[in-house]
């Protein structure tokens, strides 16, 4: 989520925004150290080969998707059957229902779910959802907390400092021109991992306020934690004022357990979204929660939400299959083990090479806060982040074989097995030791 905006490269996709706009499907595609998006014909475990046949270990995986590595077998085959049966749309099948009981088994909080098929879709309804069970209007959401690009919500994802306002009220920045002006009204923008802010502002007007939306962990600003006991405060506050809390679980989901940041820090929330990982790199995503928030939900409540593809077979299939694999007893201490590996050979190549940059990490998710000497906490202390030492740092991996994106967040999945971290590992030694 860092780096400069709206960067266009002169060659290598330049054919393609003859007709794709951009040249991309999603701005984020573009890898802005490479220049370039990554132009991948296939996955298979921790590997993606490339539109020129290079084979990369991958620290995306896919924008944090892939937790059981690409192409899992597990996740082919489900799609394979689904796909046998001719794939009918915009009825109800046999797998959500069964997929939404399974995921309220396992996900704290969680009594009723919808399926959507993006987390920026899962993040809006969310929202509609806590206004209209409130009849509040007012959100609000934290600086460098990302939650996608509807209007709702793509307020001071990323704002350049000059123009992010005081930091302990920071201006309600817009990251896309097209929104309307008025919707920034009903937002209201904190810092993070400030309780006094969030209670101070909900003395002030908490009868106007909807909800509290965050990511539990700070993924999109460079995997900032929150700090001990800030959840819970969080959580209070929030039920005292009759506000819904909403964490955005889209990156955190599966990452660290089988219940996500609510079940690591033992706070719960009121609704919850989820994506990425559950759809074991298919498109589903989710929102969900108290079942008498949700009540408000159509069919049985005022608040509309339907969709031609939502619970689609491909996705249903893929995510059964996907928690099938994340609730054996053994996933998530070898995913851990393994993260602990690379964890532990990164920060040593950093210290032993003299290389400033902090590692920030919790689950199979970690960013790399280059030029940083110390732990960050929030937005303001994250954005002071050498970008230009993450460019030669991200370049000089590419071009050995390790592919790292230009995005804040990177990971890896229960199939980098230590012989191919380790690889990882000698070209990082190699990388920083020419930078250092
Ligand atoms: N919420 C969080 C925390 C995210 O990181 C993202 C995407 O990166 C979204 C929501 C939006 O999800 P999607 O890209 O599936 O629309």
């Amino acid at each position: 989520m860092s780096g400069p905006k709206n960067l266009v490269t002169a060659d290598g996709y330049l054919a393609a925004s003859q007709s794709l706009a951009g040249g991309v499907c999603g701005a984020y595609r573009v890898n802005w150290a490479t220049g370039q998006p990554l132009v991948v014909v296939r996955g298979d475990g921790p590997y993606v080969v490339d539109l020129q046949g290079r084979r990369l270990i991958d620290f995306s995986m896919s924008m944090g998707c892939m937790v059981l590595g690409h192409a899992d077998p597990a996740i082919k085959a489900a799609v394979i059957h689904v796909m046998e049966d001719g794939l009918a749309a915009a009825y109800e099948n046999p797998y959500a229902a069964t997929l939404a009981a399974e995921l309220c088994a396992v996900i704290p909080s969680l009594e009723r779910v919808r399926f959507t098929l993006s987390g920026t879709e899962a993040t809006t309804y969310a929202v509609r959802v806590a206004r209209a069970y409130t009849g509040r209007a007012k959100v609000v959401k934290f600086e460098g907390h990302y939650h996608g690009y509807s209007d709702a919500l793509a307020w001071s994802v990323r704002p350049p400092l000059d123009q992010a306002g005081p930091a302990d009220s920071p201006r309600v920045y817009a990251e896309s021109q097209g929104m309307p002006p008025g919707a920034a009204a009903d937002v209201i923008v904190l810092p993070w991992n400030d309780a006094g802010a969030l209670a101070a502002t909900l003395a002030r007007e908490g009868e106007r306020i909807a909800a509290v939306i965050m990511e539990p962990v700070n993924y999109n600003a460079g995997t900032i934690l929150p700090r001990p006991g800030y959840l819970g405060a969080v959580r209070e506050l929030t039920r005292r004022h009759g506000v819904v809390l909403i964490f955005d679980e889209v990156i955190s989901g599966f990452r660290m357990c089988l219940g996500g940041a609510q079940q690591h820090y033992g706070v719960h929330a009121d609704l919850i979204t989820m994506a990425k990982s559950l759809g074991g790199g298919t498109p589903l995503a989710a929102f969900g929660g108290r079942a008498d928030i949700m009540a408000v939900v159509s069919p049985s409540g005022p608040a509309a939400h339907s969709g031609t593809y939502a619970g689609h077979m491909i996705p249903m299939a893929a995510g059964l299959a996907f928690l099938d694999r994340v609730r054996e007893p053994r996933f998530y201490p070898e995913l851990l083990g393994l993260c602990d590996h690379f964890y532990r050979g990164l920060r040593e190549i950093f210290e032993r090479r003299g290389f400033k940059a902090t590692l920030q990490h919790l689950g199979a998710r970690f960013s790399i806060n280059f030029g940083l000497a110390e732990e960050v906490w929030n937005y303001r202390e994250a954005a002071f982040v050498d970008l230009e030492l993450a460019k030669r740092f991200y370049v000089g991996c590419v071009e050995r074989g390790v592919y790292f994106h230009s995005s804040r967040h990177h990971g890896l999945s229960i199939a980098h097995e230590r012989p191919v971290l380790d690889r990882a590992l000698e070209v990082i030694d190699h990388v920083v030791g020419r930078l250092a």
